[in-house]
């Protein structure tokens, strides 16, 4: 127990219920005289926060005044995030997240989070002494070097881990003291970023090759010393980074890649929902990927073992999925092309995208490029013409890099297409009919996946776990939000959602003998007193 009292206590942002404090309570904390009269519940106190949300004119400025909230009452910020998830991820997460990291050291004014620099070599197991909190569960970590679509930001991606953790925590129940932000700032080769005068973070080139790997490396060890039982999730690194980053700890550590494998379950969640609406089975699809980055091969990925899982081989699952990048469709003369590429260059003629779509006639078409405004009309059209319901992911983020917006998806296909996007859009009026696009956040899976690996203590996360997690959240989705025109299940569900795929995932683990601690005689109220309630 503590024993602060007075304006320590008021300061402390876990201590604090401000003006909810009891009379009590406000005479044995030595508090009487530090707060107003009235003693606001916690509700009236969520509804004063949401009305000063609602008052700022700038999605920066809501972030602002809830990152200062989170600072300054912490229970009070989850119970108002979750309480408003879908009026406030836009603005904790994508897209507003994306504005704050490109401003990330023009506004700063709150110190969160761990930094490391090339400059903290041979101390970093010295330096997370000076964390405060010591029993960490799960750590969302980046170098900033590909945020969300907006590229290198250095430093300023720390907005991301900090974003991502949050979410652990009001969407998974994540203790927050358990949660452990980190930046691997390794320099940025933004120039613009080098130049500012401003810029927080170590204002070097990038470092590369076996300088990088050894400081990484360094950290991944200190985890393992201090904090054996966290989960590392890799965010937002440039995609070779990724991958590599992936095969060297995925079987040694607790560790996954949420662009890689994160956004795969989603992805394939939402792919499992469209097949409700089309009929048939993964198998008998065509799906044409705009984008060959880790998004896009991590989708393929875990298609190619859900296809596997129908009973085609490797081979033939692989042949069900084609690729365009930036030079064109991805062929076995492409060139320069990356290990996680070479599995879909399939023998082809080299052409660029629409001919490709003429060609090779997707039922499916995802976009994870990047590139706004990609798919095009005449894409639309094309996938219009081929399917009688086209399905259409326009993953790409934040919404300004969508490859299209929701509305030309609908338009342009007369209302036919079975749509998703990696940003939200608003509803939109078709033909009459209102239609409530599905976002494709990760947030719906990375939360429960963690929640169930820390829970069991596990070794490490198979790729199987993700195709659990895509299947439990396919299965949450009703028939309501189908009829709705949404291929995902409402935000508000997010808690609810988070539990039963951790659940499903904690009994895989136990299955697959993953699990290091004692399996729990009843595992759902195991997982379930894990969970953190931020009401007071
Ligand atoms: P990446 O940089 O690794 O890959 C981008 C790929 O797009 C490359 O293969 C590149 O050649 C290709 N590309 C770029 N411009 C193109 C163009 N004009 N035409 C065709 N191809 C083009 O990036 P990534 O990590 O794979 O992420 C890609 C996008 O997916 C980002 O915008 C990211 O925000 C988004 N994403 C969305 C979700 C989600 O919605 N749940 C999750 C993860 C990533």
């Amino acid at each position: 127990m503590n024993d602060k009292k007075g304006i320590e206590v008021l300061k402390d942002m876990r201590l604090s219920k401000s003006t909810a404090f009891t009379a009590e309570e406000r005479e044995n904390l030595g508090l009487r005289g530090l707060l107003p009269y009235a003693i606001s519940s916690q509700d009236i106190q969520k509804k004063r926060a949401i009305e000063n949300i609602r008052r700022k004119e700038s999605n920066i400025e809501k972030y602002l005044f809830l990152s200062a909230l989170q600072d300054r009452n912490e229970r009070l910020f989850y119970r108002t995030v979750i309480d408003y998830i879908q009026e406030l991820l836009p603005i904790i997460y994508t897209p507003t997240v994306g504005e704050v990291c490109q401003q990330f050291s023009h506004i700063y004014r709150i110190d969160k989070g761990f930094y490391i620099t090339p400059e903290d070599k041979g101390d970093i197991s010295t330096l997370l002494d000076n964390w405060p909190e010591k029993d960490i569960r799960v750590i969302v970590v980046t170098d900033g070097s590909r945020i969300l679509g907006l590229g290198d930001l250095g430093c300023n991606g720390m907005g991301i881990p900090i974003g991502k953790l949050s979410l652990y925590t009001a969407g998974g129940g994540i203790r927050p003291e358990h949660c452990l932000p980190v930046m691997l700032d390794m320099g940025t080769d933004n120039e613009s970023l080098l130049e500012d005068l401003l810029y927080l973070g170590y204002p070097h080139k990038r470092l590369q090759g076996e300088e990088y790997d050894e400081i990484v490396d360094e950290f991944v060890m200190a985890v393992q010393e201090k904090y054996p039982m966290a989960l590392i999730q890799f965010e937002d690194f440039i995609t070779p980074n990724a991958y590599r980053l992936l095969e060297r700890y995925q079987k040694k550590i607790l560790c996954f890649n949420d662009d890689i494998q994160g956004t795969a379950a989603v992805a394939l969640a939402g792919i499992y929902t469209s097949l409700r609406i089309l009929g048939g089975s993964l198998r008998d699809q065509t799906i044409m990927f705009l984008g060959a980055g880790s998004a896009a091969t991590g989708i393929a990925d875990l298609m190619v073992t859900a296809m596997m899982e129908e009973g085609l081989t490797m081979e033939e699952a692989r042949h069900k999925l084609w690729f365009v990048d930036i030079n064109g469709l991805v062929t076995g003369e492409s060139k320069n092309l990356q290990p996680h590429n070479k599995p879909y260059a399939h023998e082809y003629k080299a052409m660029g995208f629409i001919e490709a779509l003429r060609e090779i006639r997707p039922s499916i078409l995802i976009g994870a490029s990047g590139a706004k405004n990609t798919f095009t009309k005449e894409v639309v059209e094309l996938m219009s013409a081929h399917n009688e319901r086209p399905v259409i992911f326009a993953l790409s983020n934040p919404t300004t890099k969508a490859e299209c917006t929701a509305e030309d998806a609908y338009k342009w296909s007369d209302g036919r297409v079975i749509f998703a996007s990696g940003s939200p859009f608003g509803p939109v009026t078709i033909n009459d009919r209102v239609i409530v696009p599905g976002q494709g956040n990760n947030v719906y899976v990375f939360p429960g996946v963690g929640l169930g690996a820390i829970s069991v203590g596990a070794r490490y996360l198979p790729d199987s776990a993700f195709l659990v997690a895509a299947r439990e959240l396919a299965r949450q989705i009703h028939q309501s939000d189908l009829d709705a025109g949404t291929l995902y299940p409402k935000m508000t569900s997010l808690r609810t959602i988070s539990f039963e795929i951790a659940v499903a995932v904690a009994t895989h683990l136990y299955q697959l003998d993953l699990a290091t601690l004692e399996k729990p005689r009843n595992l759902r109220a195991h997982i379930k007193s894990m969970i953190y309630d931020p009401t007071y």
